[in-house]
């Protein structure tokens, strides 16, 4: 069985919808799996919803209006036939919103952001099912959150493997082509989880992992994965093949267009990544498998931006060992703050992290108590692997350096720009 995983991008629009199914005609869609993320920038739209619930009552209606017309206008597109059963199910989903905001005890900020946040990929998918169906495309939905079973990290689940792989094998079982979602699963009460900002890369190799699928492919808006983010970089190179070990650096470091935790389940069960394009379907894109080449031919770069340069030293010019820095990370773990960079010296110890969950006010107020503290917001964070001096010269050029470290394969420095 073949795993395919439609993102945000490949459904943001009835266009692109249109072209979910192109791609599946001209690839062939026997024996395959879909897993599909929300519409384009949903998942932030809901992330407003969920903000206003708890901060803004005054733009809550407002913020669940523009979803709803947002995906209306889709549906408006697709279906022409006002009778259809889609209009009905999407009204009965939006209703379902309304209901929880309405009903909701919760003061929990995590639990109501993953019940409100997880249907953006349950709208999609029903969505792209329906319109596939009318297309000819036989297909079954599958609800994830019967399946993935996690623990009870809202916004950051932690999936419970043995439950998973178990209700995936007993439920994916059959040659008819069947949708289901990314992103999302449930605790051991049913209420809905999510597995992390972008992580329905990670969703299909959960699926193809429990189903022992002969590839993933991953359908995105470049060729492949690039030695550069085109976001950024004017000449991008496609990475043809390249190894499991390459690949996990490459997203580990911040490449985003593999979600992190996609490569350890696939590399141990030695299944292919291919990583496509899906304007272009019939291109061969990048592959990820056993027996690519251990190095790229060309340095790869990594640019990640909106990170926060923290210093910290110790208030009375004792030295930062293993205590402080044990005490340090502890902190860093609680208030779910992600270290991509660590430099120390005798007196003062440097970090460069991301702030996904805005805690890092809160965590200052904690360390100032034994450390002074000074820290430079909104810096990024370029990493060179496989450096050479030309690409080493190329990426420090016209920028303000504020920490750099080298070592055999990799370059990273901090920078305000
Ligand atoms: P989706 O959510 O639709 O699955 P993403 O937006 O997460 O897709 O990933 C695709 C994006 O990843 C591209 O548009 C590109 O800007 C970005 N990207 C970052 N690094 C790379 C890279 N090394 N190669 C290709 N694309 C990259
Ligand atoms: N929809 C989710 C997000 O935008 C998951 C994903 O797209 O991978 O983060
Ligand atoms: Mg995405």
């Amino acid at each position: 069985m073949r795993v395919f995983k439609f993102g945000g991008a490949s459904v943001r629009d009835a266009e692109n919808v249109r072209n979910v199914c192109q791609v599946l005609q001209t690839i062939g869609y026997e024996d395959c799996l879909i897993v599909a993320s929300a519409m384009g920038k949903t998942t932030n739209a809901l992330e407003t919803v969920v903000h206003n619930y708890f901060q803004n009552r005054f733009d809550l209606a407002e913020s669940v209006d523009l979803v709803k017309e947002y995906h209306f206008a889709i549906v408006e597109e697709l279906f022409p036939n006002k009778e259809h059963d889609i209009y009905n199910r999407l009204k009965e989903l939006f209703d379902s919103i309304t209901y929880f905001l309405l009903n909701n005890k919760s003061p929990n900020y995590n639990f109501v952001y993953d019940q409100i946040v997880s249907q953006g990929e349950i709208i999609s998918t029903i969505i792209l099912h329906h319109f596939l169906l009318d297309s000819n495309i036989v297909n079954e939905w599958v609800d994830a959150r019967n399946l993935i079973k996690t623990d009870t990290t809202y916004r950051d689940a932690n999936v419970n493997w043995n439950v998973t792989v178990e209700n995936i094998k007993r439920e994916i079982n059959r040659p008819t082509l069947c949708i289901t979602q990314g992103f999302i699963g449930s605790d051991y009460n049913g209420f809905s989880t999510t597995i992390g900002r972008e992580g329905s890369d990670y969703s299909a190799a959960i699926f193809a992992y429990a189903i022992e699928a002969q590839s993933v492919t991953i359908w995105k808006d470049v060729p492949g994965v690039l030695n550069a983010d085109p976001r950024y970089f004017n000449e991008t190179v496609l990475l043809e093949h390249i190894s499991y070990q390459e690949a996990i650096e490459l997203a580990f470091y911040g490449a985003s267009v593999i979600h992190p935790k996609t490569l350890q389940p696939l590399r141990q069960k030695e299944i292919p990544l291919f990583v496509k394009s899906f304007i272009n379907p019939s291109l061969a894109g990048t592959n990820v498998s056993k027996g690519a080449p251990l190095t790229p031919e060309v340095p790869c770069f990594i640019v990640k931006k909106n990170q926060l340069l923290i210093s910290l030293s110790s208030k009375d010019f004792s030295f930062i060992m293993e205590q402080n820095i044990s005490d340090i990370f502890k902190l860093f773990c609680e208030y779910n703050i992600k270290v991509n960079v660590i430099q120390n010296s005798a007196i003062s110890f440097s970090v460069c992290v991301e702030d996904k969950f805005n805690l890092f006010e809160d965590l200052r107020l904690r360390l100032i108590n034994d450390y002074k503290v000074s820290y430079n917001e909104n810096v990024s964070l370029y990493t060179v692997r496989h450096f050479d001096q030309y690409s080493a010269d190329k990426i420090l050029k016209d920028k303000t350096l504020l920490l750099k470290q080298v070592n055999r394969e990799t370059m990273q420095i901090v920078t305000k720009e």
